[in-house]
C-alpha cells in the first residue's frame, strides 16, 4: 500500500514512539551507536517495531537516526553506514510482515551532529552526499519514504531533504522547535514549512524538544503551508531528576495533551519518552476522534 492510499484512508496516521529510549531500556550500552543493535541485536529491535505494530502505529521509524557517514565516523563506523541503514530498513519491513500489518517504513535521518557553514566545516554540498548515500541504503533496504527529523538548521534540513529525493521516495521533514515556536537555530515554522515545500517535502512537521502542550502554536503555524503535518512531541517537557532525565506525561495524560493538536495534523506519534503505551492511547484517542 502507498503512502498516499494510507492518507486518503485514515483522517489520522499513526506514527510511533521513542527507539533511543527503548533501545536504553533493553541494554544498548552508552557510549555506543544505537544502529549497530540493527546487526549486532536485530531481535532486539525488531522487538520494538512489533510493539508500536501492536500499539496501533501506521508507520515504524527505522532505527537510523544516526546512520549518516557523519555520525558514524565518530564512532569508527563509518564503514558500516551501508550495513546498519539496509538492516534497520529490513528489520522494520520483516516487523511489520511478522505484525501481519499494513503499515510504512520510514527510514529515519537525523542531524550529522556536525555545524554547517559559515557555522562549521561541513560545506551543505557534503551534508547532502552523506545524507543521500544513507537515504539510498535505507531505500535498497525497502523504506517505503524517508523521514528527516530533528532538525534545527534549515541549511542542513534542506540538504537532507536534497539528498534523501534523490532516491525517488516521498520525503517527510520534522524540525525540533521550542516552546517560542523557533528552533534553537532561529527558524520559524512558517519559514520552515515554506522552504521546505518549496524544496520538494511531501511533509513537514514537528518533533523533540517539547511536549505536546507546547506545540500547539507551532502546529497552527505549520498546518497554513498546506502539506500534511507531522507532529510528534516527547512525553512532556524533560526534567531532570537527580540526575536523571524524566518525561512527566504518562500515555493517558500524553494522549489527552494531543488531543488538541489533532486539528492541525494528519500523522501524529511520539518522540523522546513516550513508549508504546503511549501510543496505544493515542490510537484510542484517535479511534474516539
Ligand atoms: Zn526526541
Amino acid at each position: 500500500m502507498s503512502w498516499q492510499d494510507l492518507m486518503a484512508k485514515k483522517k489520522h496516521l499513526l506514527g510511533d514512539g521513542a527507539m533511543g529510549t527503548m533501545l536504553q531500556q533493553a541494554g544498548l550500552e552508552i557510549g555506543a551507536a544505537p544502529e549497530s543493535m540493527n546487526i549486532e541485536q536485530p531481535e532486539v529491535v525488531k522487538k520494538i517495531h512489533l510493539a508500536y505494530l501492536e500499539a496501533g502505529s501506521d508507520i515504524i521509524q527505522t532505527n537510523s537516526f544516526g546512520g549518516s557517514v557523519l555520525k558514524l565516523s565518530r564512532y569508527g563506523l563509518a564503514d558500516q553506514m551501508e550495513a546498519f541503514n539496509m538492516a534497520a530498513a529490513k528489520l522494520a519491513k520483516e516487523a511489520i510482515h511478522e505484525a501481519g500489518r499494513k503499515a510504512l517504513v520510514a527510514g529515519s535521518i537525523g542531524p550529522t551532529g556536525e555545524l554547517i557553514s559559515p557555522f562549521g566545516t561541513l560545506e551543505p554540498q557534503e551534508a547532502e552526499e552523506a545524507f543521500a548515500l544513507q537515504a539510498q541504503a535505507l531505500a535498497r533496504g525497502g523504506a517505503d519514504l524517508i523521514l528527516v527529523e530533528t532538525m534545527t538548521d534549515l541549511v542542513e534540513a534542506k540538504a537532507a531533504l536534497s539528498g534523501a529525493l534523490r532516491t525517488g521516495l516521498p520525503v517527510w521533514v520534522t524540525m525540533t522547535f521550542e516552546a517560542n515556536g523557533r528552533t534553537n537555530w532561529g527558524v520559524s515554522a512558517k519559514e520552515a514549512v515554506e522552504a521546505l515545500k518549496a524544496s520538494g517535502a511531501s511533509a513537514v512537521g514537528a518533533n523533540c524538544s517539547v511536549g505536546p502542550k507546547e506545540m500547539l502554536a507551532t502546529a497552527q503555524e505549520l498546518a497554513k503551508g498546506g502539506l500534511p503535518v507531522i507532529l510528534q512531541p516527547n512525553a512532556g517537557l524533560p526534567q531532570l531528576i537527580g540526575d536523571e532525565t524524566v518525561f512527566p506525561l504518562g500515555p493517558e495524560e500524553f494522549a489527552q495533551c494531543m488531543k488538541p493538536l489533532l486539528e492541525y495534523a494528519k500523522i501524529v506519534g511520539g518522540c523522546c519518552g513516550t513508549t508504546p503505551r503511549h501510543i496505544a492511547k493515542l490510537r484510542d484517542l484517535l479511534a474516539a476522534h
